[in-house]
C-alpha cells in the first residue's frame, strides 16, 4: 500500500464517525499523491503526513449559560489548533447546531493549506460550538459568548492563536467575545479578527471573503479567455460571504439571480437587490421570504434549487456538501463554465470530479475564499502597528493576494502536469510551504 493510502486509512481508523474530516483529508492527499511519491522515503521517515493530519492540540469544553427564562443551557465547544508551522493558529469560530469535532477538524485541516496559500505567516486552526444564535436574544448570545470566552481565553493570544468569525459568528458575537477576553486578560491586543471598526477592526474585512472570491473568479475566467462582465451568476447562501460576493459580482458587471438560506431560495431574474438583501439579513436577521415579499421580480421557493437555474458561473457560499452530483449534472447541462467555492467544501468530491471532467473551471474554497483570512491577517498587522489602513488600501492588497493565489495554484498545477486542475494546484502549493517549514523545524 502506498504511503498516501496508509495515512488515509489511519485517519479513518483513528477518527471514527468524522466523515467530513475523512473527506477533506482524502481530497487533499489524493491530489498530493504525485508530490508525496516523488519524495516518499523522506516524508515517511519523518512521519510528515501523520503529523500533518493530526492536530497539534484539540480543546473540548462545555459552555454553560443562562437563557431568558432562567434555565441553564449547556453547549459543547471546540478549538482545534491544527498546525503552527508557518505562524500562529488562525481560523474562525463556527456557531451552528451541526457543529461537532469532526466538522471543526475538517475546517481546521483545510485552513492549514488556505492560510499557506495566502502567502502570509498564519498557521491553521478552527473552533466553534453547537450553540445556535438564531432566535436567541442579544442577552442570551452575550451570555453564551462570555461563558465561551471564559474558557477559551486560556488558550489563545495575539501571537499564539487568533480566532475569527464563521457561520453564526458575526460582528455581534466577535464584539461580546472580545469584551470578555479583554476583561479577563486585561490586555488590549488583536486576539480576534473581524472586530468592529471602533475597536481595532479592519476596513474591508466584512466584505473580504465575498470580494476575494470574485477577484479570484474574475482572474480565473480571464486566464481562460472569458470575461465576468455580462455573465449570469447563481449564488447559494445569504450570509456574509454570499452578500458581498453578490455585491462585487454586480460591481464587476455580472448579474446575480439567486440567493438561498437554510429554508428556501430566491430567483430574481432582474438581479438580486443587494441593499434589500442586506436590510433583510444583516439588519432584520429575517428569512428570505421577506426579501421576496418586498421585491416584485423575485420568486421564493421552499427547499433547495439554486443549482437548477441556468447560469454561466456558480458560487456556492452557504455550507459544506451543498452541491451534489445531481446539481453538478444540472450545471453542466445548463452550460455553466465556472464554479468557485465561497464556502468551505460545499462541493462533494464526486460533484467536483464531474465538473472538472466536463470542462468546468473549478476553484476550490481553500483558494477562492481565502480573502477572509488574508484580510484577517491584514487586521493583525494593523493591530500590531496600532494603525488603520484605508478601505482602498486593504481592498487593493486583498485583490493582489487573490490574483497571486490564483497564479500560484495555476503554476503548481502546470508544474506537476495537471494544467487546469486548480484543486490539485491549491493543495500542492499550500502543502509545499507547510511541509518545508515542518521539515526545517524538526520532529515537533
Ligand atoms: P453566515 O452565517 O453569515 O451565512 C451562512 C449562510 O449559509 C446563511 O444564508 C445560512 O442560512 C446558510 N446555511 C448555513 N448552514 C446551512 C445549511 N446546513 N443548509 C443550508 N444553508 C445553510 O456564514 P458565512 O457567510 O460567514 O459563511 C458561509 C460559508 O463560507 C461557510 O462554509 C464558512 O465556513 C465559509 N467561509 C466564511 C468566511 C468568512 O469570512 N465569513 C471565510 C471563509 C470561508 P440560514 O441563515 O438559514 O442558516
Amino acid at each position: 500500500m502506498s504511503y498516501v493510502d496508509e495515512v488515509y486509512q489511519m485517519v479513518v481508523e483513528k477518527n471514527p464517525a468524522q466523515p467530513e474530516f475523512h473527506q477533506a483529508v482524502k481530497e487533499v492527499l489524493e491530489s498530493l499523491r504525485v508530490v508525496i511519491e516523488a519524495n516518499e522515503e523522506a516524508y515517511k521517515k519523518d512521519a510528515l503526513l501523520e503529523r500533518l493530519v493530526t492536530p497539534e492540540r484539540q480543546l473540548l469544553f462545555r459552555v454553560p449559560w443562562v437563557d431568558d427564562k432562567g434555565q441553564v443551557q449547556v453547549n459543547n465547544a471546540f478549538r482545534v489548533q491544527f498546525n503552527s508551522a508557518i505562524g500562529p493558529y488562525k481560523g474562525g469560530l463556527r456557531l451552528h447546531p451541526s457543529v461537532n469535532l469532526g466538522i471543526i477538524k475538517f475546517l481546521g485541516f483545510e485552513q492549514i493549506f488556505k492560510n499557506s496559500l495566502t502567502g502570509l505567516p498564519i498557521g491553521g486552526g478552527k473552533g466553534g460550538s453547537d450553540f445556535d444564535p438564531k432566535g436567541k436574544s442579544d442577552r442570551e448570545v452575550m451570555a453564551f459568548c462570555q461563558s465561551f470566552m471564559t474558557e477559551l481565553n486560556k488558550y489563545i493570544g495575539a501571537d499564539t492563536d487568533v480566532p475569527a468569525g464563521d457561520i453564526g459568528t458575526g460582528a455581534r458575537e466577535i464584539g461580546y467575545m472580545y469584551g470578555q477576553y479583554k476583561r479577563i486578560r486585561g490586555v488590549y491586543e488583536g486576539v480576534l479578527t473581524g472586530k468592529g471598526l471602533s475597536y481595532g477592526g479592519s476596513l474591508a474585512r466584512t466584505e473580504a471573503t465575498g470580494y476575494g472570491l470574485l477577484y479570484l473568479t474574475a482572474e480565473m475566467l480571464k486566464c481562460n479567455g472569458h470575461d465576468l462582465s455580462g455573465k449570469t451568476v447563481v449564488i447559494s447562501g445569504s450570509g456574509n460571504v454570499a452578500i458581498y460576493a453578490a455585491q462585487k459580482a454586480q460591481q464587476l458587471g455580472a448579474k446575480v439571480v439567486t440567493v438561498s438560506d437554510s429554508t428556501g431560495w430566491v430567483y430574481d431574474p432582474e438581479g438580486i437587490d443587494v441593499a434589500l438583501l442586506k436590510e433583510v439579513k444583516e439588519v432584520k436577521r429575517a428569512r428570505l421570504t421577506e426579501y421576496a415579499a418586498a421585491r416584485k421580480s423575485a420568486q421564493y421557493h421552499e427547499g433547495r434549487g439554486v443549482w437548477s437555474v441556468k447560469c454561466d458561473v456558480a458560487l456556492p457560499c452557504a455550507t459544506q456538501n451543498e452541491l451534489l452530483i445531481d446539481d453538478a449534472k444540472a450545471l453542466v447541462a445548463n452550460g455553466c463554465i465556472a464554479v468557485a467555492e465561497g464556502a468551505n467544501m460545499p462541493t462533494t468530491i464526486e460533484a467536483t470530479e464531474y465538473l472538472q471532467a466536463n470542462g468546468v473551471l473549478f476553484a476550490p474554497g481553500k483558494a477562492a475564499n481565502a480573502g477572509g483570512v488574508a484580510t484577517s491577517a491584514l487586521e493583525m498587522s494593523q493591530n500590531s502597528e496600532r494603525l488603520s489602513w484605508t478601505f482602498e488600501e486593504v481592498d487593493s492588497k486583498l485583490k493582489n493576494i487573490m490574483v497571486n493565489i490564483f497564479h500560484n495554484l495555476d503554476d503548481a498545477a502546470k508544474k506537476y502536469g495537471m494544467e487546469g486542475n486548480y484543486v490539485a494546484g491549491a493543495n500542492i502549493a499550500g502543502f509545499l510551504k507547510v511541509a518545508d517549514a515542518m521539515t526545517a523545524q524538526g520532529i515537533v
